[in-house]
């Protein structure tokens, strides 16, 4: 929506990782003038070519616990052992001139805004299958097992929580993806076919992955 700051509500992406949120996002952001990134603030170190303010804002420990304190978060979060947390300000700042803001956040963080921005479209990213998920997961051939299992842990939790989104796409060809997520967004209802994903997904996904994990080994021994 371009019409002005009251229609544009926030568009939370939710996934289990390595499903393409992140891809989603930026590209959104990229593409179109009407969408903006919220940049979140993490107590992790920054990764190879990450910019400070531009990727995350990235904090110590004792300088996330004193915006915690000081109520500057509109979510905050531990996310693999590191703390993650939505600035009041990023979403301001991200919404002038109604702008959509986009949050790339975990499941914790959207459940948290769903009851700090009521308005807030909450949109699950589902992959096709979970053999696609598995190959994007095991992508780099260099997973170790317990590597592997944790995050398909995690990929449970995360689906669990699913039942409180607000639509559920499927990224099985990306251009696609990022148009529906971008229509989503902007009409905040689903297209006349009904958007390319359902809950029943997300409980199939769920299924499939507590069968993998059912079995003794997942990847050769490295
Ligand atoms: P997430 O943020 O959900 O963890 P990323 O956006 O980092 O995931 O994407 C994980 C990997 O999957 C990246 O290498 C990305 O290029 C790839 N990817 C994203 N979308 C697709 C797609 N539709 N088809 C194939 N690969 C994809
Ligand atoms: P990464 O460290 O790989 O960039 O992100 C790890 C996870 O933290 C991803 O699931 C990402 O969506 C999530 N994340 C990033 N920023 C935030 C945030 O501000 N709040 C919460 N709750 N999660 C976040």
């Amino acid at each position: 929506m371009t019409e002005g700051p009251s229609t544009a509500w926030p568009v939370v992406l939710s996934a289990p990782s390595g499903v393409g949120k992140t891809t989603i996002a930026r590209a959104l952001v990229e593409k179109e003038d009407d969408f903006a990134f919220s940049v979140s603030a993490t107590t992790r170190e920054p990764r190879r070519g990450e910019i400070h303010g531009v990727d995350y804002w990235f904090l110590s420990e004792a300088e996330f616990r004193a915006k915690v304190d000081q109520g500057e978060f509109a979510e905050w979060a531990p996310v693999h052992g590191d703390l993650y947390g939505t600035p009041r300000k990023s979403l301001l700042e991200a919404g002038r001139g109604g702008r959509h803001v986009v949050l790339d956040i975990d499941v914790q963080g959207a459940l948290q805004i769903r009851e700090a921005v009521p308005e807030a479209l909450l949109l699950f990213i589902l992959p096709p299958s979970v053999e696609s998920l598995f190959r994007r997961l095991t992508g780099r051939g260099t997973e170790k097992e317990g590597t592997l299992r944790r995050r398909l842990n995690t990929a449970l939790h995360e689906l669990e929580a699913a039942a409180a989104f607000d639509f559920f796409v499927i990224n099985e060809d990306l251009d696609a993806a990022i148009s529906e997520v971008r229509d989503l967004a902007r009409t905040g209802k689903a297209p006349p076919g009904g958007p390319s994903g359902k809950l029943e997904d997300a409980k199939d996904l769920l299924e499939g992955i507590n069968a993998l994990l059912e079995r003794d080994q997942l990847v050769e021994d490295n």
